[in-house]
C-alpha cells in the first residue's frame, strides 16, 4: 500500500489526491468571484478599487484568513491576504489589479458590468484585464488554506490598485509603504497566456519575464505668430512637423536580451521553414539590416520587441487656415527597452529633432527601468514543469510585453516576477482588452486556475 503511495508520489509530483482541491467545486466558484467582481465598477480614473476590496476581504473572513486593505487615498485600496508556510524560505507573491480601464459604453454589445456569460465565454470589462488574474491568485490562497497544503514559504494575495495609471496609488504605494506586507523572493502576475486555436486545444505558453517601459515625450514649438500669406522661418508648425518627421523616421539600434533571444529561438524550433529562418537569422553572430526588416514583415510586434520604439501620436496647431499659430505640440508614445536609460534616450531624441525651438517634455515615469527576470529561477522552471506535465508536448516561451505593468516596479525593487495568465486565441490575443467587449473564455479561465496552483504548490509546497 505505502509502496503503491510513493509511486504515485513520484509521478505526480508528490501531492496526494488528498491534497488537492475539489477542481470541479473550485472552479465553479472561481467563476462566480469572477463575476462578483466584474460586477464592480472599479474604473478609472476614479478606480474605487475598494469596492473589490471589500468584497474580497468579506469572503476571506468567512474563510477565516486574515487580510488587510491599505489605501493610498480614501478608496484607491489594495488588498493583501497570506497563508502561512514554515518560514524556511522567503515568500511568493500572487498579485492582480482591482482596477479596469473606463468603458465607452455605447460601443459595447454586453452591458460591460453584468457579468454576462454566453456559449462558455464571459463579456465584461474586466474579465481578461486583470479580474481574471485576481481570481485565478485568489482561488488558489483559498485552496492552499483549505487544503493546509505543506508550505516551505508563505503565499500572498494581492489585489492591488491603479495599475491602469501607472500603479503610483497601487504597487508603487504598496512597494514604497508596505514592503513588509507584500515582500516576497518572486511574484506572479499578469500578461503572460496560453494561446489556444479553434478547438480550444493549446498550441503554446507564454511566461511573461520581461516588458518594455513607457517613456512618452510632449514636445512643444513657438514661434512668431502672423498672417498666413506672409511665410515666417520660425513657423511653430513647420519646426514641429519637421521634428516630429525625424524622430519617426530614426529606428532605435535593435538589441535582444536573455528573454527575447530565447523567445524567437523557441519561436524558431515550432516555426515553419520560412519564419524560423528569419528568427534563426536575427540570432545569429550579426545579423543585417535586411533580417531586421523581414523580422518586421512577420509581425510588427516582433519590431517592437527588438527595439526601443519612436510613435508619434497627438500633432496639434493652428485654429484658422490663415493664421501662422504662436505654438504648435505633439505627443510621442516611446517604448523603451527594459533598462534603456530614459536621461540618455531624451537627449539622443533632442539631437535626432534637430530642431532647437522645439522644447522635450517627458510625462511622469511610473514605470522604472529595470532588469528582465531570469530564467533559471524556481518560478519560470515551475511553469515548465507544470506546463509540460498538464499539457504534455506543447512549449513555452519566455517573452516580452510591448505594454507596461505593475512587474516594472516588482522587478525594480528586487522582486523578480513572471506574468500569466488566462489563454486567449490565436485570431484575436487582444480579446478586447481596453477595448470593446472585453472577454475570456470560461475554459481558459478554469484552466489556468488550475494551473497556477499547481505552478504555486511546485514553487511554495514544502517536500
Ligand atoms: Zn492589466
Amino acid at each position: 500500500m505505502s509502496l503503491r503511495i510513493a509511486t504515485a508520489c513520484l509521478t505526480f509530483a508528490c501531492i496526494g489526491a488528498a491534497g488537492q482541491p475539489d477542481w470541479p467545486a473550485a472552479k465553479q466558484e472561481a467563476l462566480q468571484t469572477l463575476v462578483d467582481l466584474v460586477k464592480l465598477d472599479t474604473s478609472q480614473p476614479e478606480g474605487n478599487e475598494i469596492l473589490a476590496a471589500r468584497y474580497l476581504k468579506q469572503r476571506l473572513d468567512a474563510e477565516g484568513i486574515p487580510s488587510e486593505i491599505f489605501e493610498a487615498e480614501p478608496g484607491r485600496a489594495s488588498i493583501v491576504a497570506r497563508v502561512k508556510g514554515n518560514g524556511s524560505k522567503r515568500p511568493l507573491l500572487l498579485l492582480g489589479h482591482l482596477d479596469v480601464v473606463a468603458v465607452e459604453r455605447e460601443e459595447w454589445s454586453f452591458d460591460p458590468f453584468a457579468g454576462e456569460v454566453k456559449d462558455g465565454i464571459l463579456y465584461a470589462r474586466g474579465a481578461s484585464d486583470d479580474k481574471g488574474v485576481v481570481t485565478g491568485s485568489f482561488q488558489v490562497l483559498l485552496e492552499l488554506h483549505r487544503q493546509k497544503t505543506p508550505l516551505d514559504r508563505d503565499v500572498i494575495f494581492l489585489g492591488v490598485a491603479d495599475e491602469e495609471a501607472g500603479g503610483v496609488k497601487g504597487i508603487t504605494f504598496m512597494l514604497e509603504s508596505h514592503r513588509d506586507k507584500i515582500d516576497a523572493e518572486f511574484a506572479i502576475n499578469e500578461a503572460g497566456k496560453g494561446v489556444f486555436g479553434r478547438d480550444l486545444s493549446y498550441s503554446r505558453f507564454e511566461i511573461q519575464t520581461a516588458e518594455k517601459t513607457p517613456r512618452r515625450i510632449n514636445l512643444k514649438a513657438v514661434g512668431t505668430s502672423g498672417h498666413g500669406s506672409i511665410p515666417l522661418k520660425d513657423n511653430p508648425v513647420g519646426t514641429l512637423a519637421r521634428a516630429v518627421g525625424r524622430l519617426f523616421d530614426h529606428e532605435m539600434p535593435p538589441r535582444l536580451n536573455e528573454t527575447t533571444r530565447e523567445y524567437f529561438g523557441r519561436l524558431a524550433e515550432i516555426s515553419e521553414p520560412g519564419k524560423a529562418e528569419v528568427f534563426r537569422a536575427i540570432l545569429a553572430e550579426s545579423p543585417t539590416a535586411e533580417d531586421y526588416e523581414r523580422l518586421r514583415e512577420l509581425s510588427p510586434v516582433y519590431h517592437s520587441m527588438v527595439r526601443t520604439s519612436i510613435v508619434p501620436t497627438i500633432l496639434q496647431g493652428g485654429y484658422l487656415k490663415n493664421v501662422i499659430p504662436s505654438e504648435a505640440r505633439a505627443t510621442v508614445d516611446i517604448r523603451a527597452l527594459p533598462d534603456e536609460d530614459p536621461e540618455r534616450l531624451f537627449s539622443l531624441l533632442k539631437r535626432t529633432m534637430g530642431e532647437p525651438a522645439v522644447d522635450l517634455v517627458p510625462h511622469p515615469q511610473t514605470r522604472p527601468s529595470h532588469d528582465p527576470s531570469a530564467l533559471d529561477t524556481k518560478v519560470f522552471l515551475a511553469f515548465e514543469k507544470v506546463l509540460g506535465r498538464l499539457y504534455p508536448g506543447i512549449p513555452v516561451l519566455p517573452t516580452m510585453s510591448t505594454g507596461a505593468t505593475d512587474s516594472a516596479q516588482l522587478r525594480d525593487a528586487g522582486i523578480p516576477s513572471y506574468g500569466f495568465g488566462p489563454a486567449r486565441p490565436e485570431w484575436d490575443l487582444a480579446s478586447g482588452i481596453h477595448g470593446r467587449n472585453e472577454y475570456l473564455h470560461v475554459k481558459a479561465f478554469e484552466d489556468y486556475v488550475e494551473i497556477l496552483w499547481n505552478v504555486a504548490v511546485e514553487i511554495a509546497g514544502a517536500p
